[in-house]
């Protein structure tokens, strides 16, 4: 039997929160957005704000369409206030004790058919749904980074995803006119286990010192055709959710091949976390960004 989905609750207001709400509400969904303070709700929905605004000036989007959208998104600071969602999209930190306090925390408020999807970039799905309530109704929902620009939505089944969880899951995507990769449930999936190991290699190569920042952005921009280099790509992803799926990856599938390179360690450690906190392996505080090595 289909199920239907109609208002959609966010957890985690951060880049990925408010680009997942910015679609959905687009797409006619009502959606109700947390976050662990007010603040950062309000922060969420000013970006979307703005990143509709952009859109409505370069004519993807109509005013009305973005007023509309708009008024379809409300703050839900506390869990209970997402107690009418048909659809939990978690797109909090990408750590795993984090995910798993908010699912306990979470389940016990929700409708009993309430579907609930992980953001997450690369942790177990089937090991995050063993702490709800509801394996069956559980599933990956791999958003990609800008949402409302990038076309992907990886889809993962845990062991226990039912199929009305597949399906209606697969109908959401669609209505938000994205293309799905189906993924199996191993570390970092698809896209981040091609693409991290890649740029945790680039993180090396400047360590190692074969090239400079500049010289290894611009030689797989130019010498692959790669629209970013990796390292300004790292910076734009965050560098701490980099280092937390190459740990997943060093983890899960214990292969030294996938050792984090120190030197990314070192600029979690500094909090230089890319674009986010204004300097990673650029400096973004003045007018123009500046390598950081
Ligand atoms: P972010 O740091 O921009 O945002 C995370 C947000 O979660 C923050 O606003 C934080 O306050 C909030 N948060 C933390 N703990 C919370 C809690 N207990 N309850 C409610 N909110 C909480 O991070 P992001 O880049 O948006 O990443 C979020 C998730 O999306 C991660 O799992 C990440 O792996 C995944 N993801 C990231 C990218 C990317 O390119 N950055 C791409 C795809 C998926």
């Amino acid at each position: 039997m289909a199920f239907n989905i109609k208002k959609i609750g966010i957890i985690g207001a951060g880049q990925m929160g408010n680009g997942i709400a910015h679609v959905c509400a687009l797409a006619g969904y009502d959606v109700a957005l947390n976050d662990i303070d007010a603040e950062r709700i309000k922060a969420g929905i000013a970006t979307i704000n703005g990143n509709m605004a952009r859109q409505v000036s370069r004519s993807r989007v109509s005013e009305e369409e973005r007023q509309k959208a708009m008024a379809r998104i409300v703050m839900a600071p506390q869990f209970e206030e997402l107690a009418d969602c048909d659809l939990l999209i978690e797109a909090a930190a990408e750590q795993e004790d984090v995910k798993r306090k908010i699912f306990t925390t979470l389940c016990p408020m929700l409708k009993a058919d309430a579907i609930i999807g992980s953001n997450t970039s690369s942790i177990s799905i089937t090991r995050l749904a063993s702490v709800t309530d509801r394996p069956e109704r559980f599933i990956g929902i791999h958003f990609m980074n800008p949402v409302p620009l990038m076309e992907l939505v990886e889809l993962i089944r845990g062991i226990a995803t039912d199929d009305v969880t597949f399906e209606a899951t697969k109908s959401f995507i669609a209505r938000l006119g994205k293309t799905i990769a189906v993924a199996e449930d191993f570390p970092a999936f698809i896209v981040n286990r091609i693409l991290l190991p890649m740029i945790n290699e680039a993180v090396y190569t400047l360590y190692e010192g074969v090239g400079s920042v500049e010289a290894i952005d611009t030689a797989m921009k130019l010498g692959a055709n790669h629209p970013m280099g990796p390292l300004e790509l790292a910076d734009f992803i965050g560098l701490d959710t980099c280092l937390s799926v190459m740990q997943v990856l060093h983890e899960g599938l214990a292969d030294s091949k996938y050792r984090p390179c120190p030197l990314l360690v070192k600029y979690v450690e500094a909090g230089w976390l890319g674009r986010k906190t204004q300097r990673g392996f650029y400096d973004y505080r003045g007018e123009k960004p500046v390598p950081t090595r």
